[in-house]
């Protein structure tokens, strides 16, 4: 599937129900109210906050004009996906993917900060940014690489089923912060994760270094790798 890395690993994420949610959240002890905070259904579970919240209903509109897409009620977020990738094309698939990853998005920007982002656009701009993505792949160079060259190189992927996580520390002294920077790949170098973080700390360099690696191993698991 040609999307985006980073919604790729959002639909993976979502189909172990490990999306954010609340009641995902207070499944796992938190303690949370666990209704959906658009539509004050009593449950917001990964399916509702993706795609059965009353909220949708223009972009569950959309999609059944464009592409059939009418899905029954799911109580989980597999069932609804592997229905959708049993009845439409991949390149539709590859759509609806990110239309999912923009509905988080926007529901995020609408709980956590207030933003007010109306839903219409959700449909249209999946279907712009998977074009540029498409367009931008399609003029990507095969690049030919030199025994030279790769005797070079610094960075090695890993074996197929492993990631590899890379990290860096950058320590500011006179602010007393240290910059985290961390970014996971896959066999064929595909970023899967990746995330920069400053802490105030004022911590040595050995120190940093091993602080990195271990909010890096946190945030490896966070990402379900
Ligand atoms: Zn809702």
């Amino acid at each position: 599937m040609k999307v985006l890395s980073k919604m790729k690993l959002f639909i993976w994420r979502a189909f172990h129900e490990w999306v954010p949610a609340t009641n995902n959240l207070a499944k796992r002890g938190m303690k949370v109210d666990n209704s959906c905070s658009l539509c004050q259904a009593r449950y917001e579970s990964t399916i509702h906050a993706l795609w059965c919240c009353p909220s949708l209903e223009h972009v569950r509109a959309i999609c059944l004009a464009l592409y059939g897409i009418r899905v029954p009620n799911h109580s989980l977020f597999i069932d609804f996906m592997i229905l959708c990738m049993n009845q439409l094309l991949v390149k539709d698939v590859e759509l609806l993917c990110m239309v999912i990853w923009r509905i988080w998005y926007i529901r995020n920007g609408m709980v956590h900060s207030s933003a007010i982002i109306h839903d219409v656009d959700v449909v249209a701009w999946a279907i712009a940014c998977l074009d540029d993505y498409r367009e931008a792949n399609a003029l990507k160079v095969n690049i030919v690489w030199d025994q030279g060259l790769l005797s070079d190189l610094l960075w090695y992927p890993p074996s197929v089923g492993v990631f590899k996580m890379n990290t860096d520390a950058a320590i500011y002294w006179a602010r007393r912060r240290v910059g985290i920077r961390v970014i996971i790949r896959d066999c064929k170098g595909s970023v899967m994760a990746s995330c920069t973080q400053k802490i105030l700390a004022g911590y040595e360099p050995l120190i940093a270094e091993a602080m990195v690696v271990l909010k890096s191993l946190h945030f490896a698991h966070d990402s379900g790798l």
